[in-house]
């Protein structure tokens, strides 16, 4: 059961060399005394070590890990001290199996797969989880986009797959593969709504490649205001799949618009001390006042916007300045939210909304870019899969809310999907119905 879902993985690794699960280090930007462990579905085997000291948790059982005063982690459970070990290793006995994790003045999260902690210091915890890669996938979908139709999130999950398999060893000096932080992608929790899973699951084995057929850098930012910016004016390298383009989808979006006010001494004096321009010159005080930008643009007075937008904490580089007639300060009128390069979500998602297809919104962002198709992915699975999700969904709506338990509600009906396409290596959507194995209880 363990392999449920990697059958799928273990083809689309054949053809790219990707490893079918990751390690993500959690909670990566807060320091964590403790750790509580609980088990909110499945039952997990504890290790210390290589030593086995728990072969059944589950349900009512919690684990506690802490930091050792020498290197290392002290391990309970429900209170029993079995210890100080190295590290903590909290392995899933199968596919059904999750995680509820709670550190120390930190707000809990649910994970799937396993758990590896140890410790930096006596004060911090570092906690892994080692877990399959499309659910990684799925659970970063859902923290960084919103939205209600299932392309939203094949967009999404596309970049963020492209992203990962360029990225895989971005933390490997660190011993994992990525942080749970924008640093790398957020991935603040596993993956509960079965619309994003069905989204994820729609992209499998789709990257996007430039015209030479190599995976691209994929940037993307919450808006870009009407127009993406080029990355040489926010990064150093010109890409050619990252340019500039109008993306009147942005437009009435929550992240559209914005305002700042700043008074006129402290936005000039900024000029003068930190870029020593001659703000008492006329020329360049009306420019400084009455900047404009219709288009985006790189620079104001040859100062460089991704510094203004830092050293003001500006949602973005896209704005125009008037000032106040009343008060005189300054007031930025901007557009978009983020560094504006490649692609916005918020204009993905009101493409998606008029209709337009997920790969002519890649193409519109990253430009002369294309969808590669791993063929080595089994279309009839995942079409298989779609059609199970899509069902699952479709019951949701018609008895919502209508949950008896956790084993009971759509995630528990996906597991046994897993966990059946699984067994039957090549899935016959008869054959639940001549078994009965669909009917089966947990
Ligand atoms: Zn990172």
């Amino acid at each position: 059961m363990k392999k449920a879902l990697c059958l799928l993985l273990l083809v689309v690794i054949a053809t790219v060399s990707f490893a079918e699960r990751v390690t993500v280090r959690l909670f990566s930007n807060n320091r964590i005394e403790a750790i509580y462990v609980s088990f909110d579905l499945g039952i997990y085997s504890l290790y210390g070590d290589s030593q086995l000291l728990e072969p059944e948790l589950g349900e009512g059982m919690t684990v506690e890990v802490k930091p050792a005063s020498t290197t290392g982690v002290t391990i309970s459970v429900n209170g029993y001290l079995y210890g100080t070990f190295e590290t903590a290793i909290l392995r899933a006995t199968d596919t059904a199996c999750i995680l509820c994790l709670n550190p120390k003045g930190v707000k809990q999260r649910t994970y799937e797969g396993d758990l590896l902690i140890s410790a930096f210091d006596k004060n911090n915890l570092k906690i892994i989880n080692d877990v399959d890669f499309e659910t990684y996938l799925a659970g970063v979908v859902q923290s960084e986009i919103y939205g209600k139709q299932s392309d939203i999130f094949r967009v999404q999950a596309i970049i963020s797959r492209t992203w990962a398999m360029r990225n895989m060893k971005k933390h490997r000096a660190d011993g994992y593969n990525f942080c749970d932080y924008v640093h790398c992608q957020a991935y603040q929790n596993r993956c509960v709504r079965p619309d994003i899973i069905l989204g994820t699951m729609k992209s499998s084995g789709e990257t996007i490649v430039d015209k030479d057929g190599n995976m691209i850098d994929t940037p993307f930012h919450s808006n870009s205001g009407g127009q993406t910016a080029n990355s040489e004016d926010v990064w150093r390298a010109a890409l050619p799949y990252l340019r500039s383009v109008k993306d009147t989808f942005s437009f009435h979006m929550r992240q559209s618009d914005w305002t700042k006010v700043i008074p006129k001494d402290k936005w000039l004096n900024y000029f003068a001390k930190t870029h020593k321009l001659n703000t008492k010159d006329a020329a360049v005080h009306n420019e400084l006042l009455t900047f404009t930008q219709t288009e985006r643009k790189a620079k104001i007075l040859g100062v460089q916007l991704t510094r203004v937008r830092t050293d003001f904490g500006l949602k973005s580089t896209f704005f125009s300045v008037t000032t106040d007639p009343k008060s005189g300060d300054v007031i930025l009128n901007g557009h978009g939210y983020g560094h504006g390069v490649g692609l916005s979500q918020e204009g993905t998602i009101r493409m998606v909304e008029l209709g337009i297809s997920y790969d002519s919104i890649i193409r519109h962002y990253y430009s002369g870019a294309s969808i590669h198709y791993d063929p080595s992915v089994s279309q009839r699975y995942v079409q298989n899969f779609v059609t199970e999700i899509t069902k699952i969904i479709e019951e949701d709506k018609v008895n919502p809310g209508k949950k008896k338990s956790k084993k009971d509600d759509w995630l528990g009906k996906l597991f046994r999907v897993r966990d059946r396409m699984d067994r039957e290596e090549e899935y016959d959507p008869e054959k639940d119905q001549k078994e009965g194995d669909w009917k089966v209880e947990w």
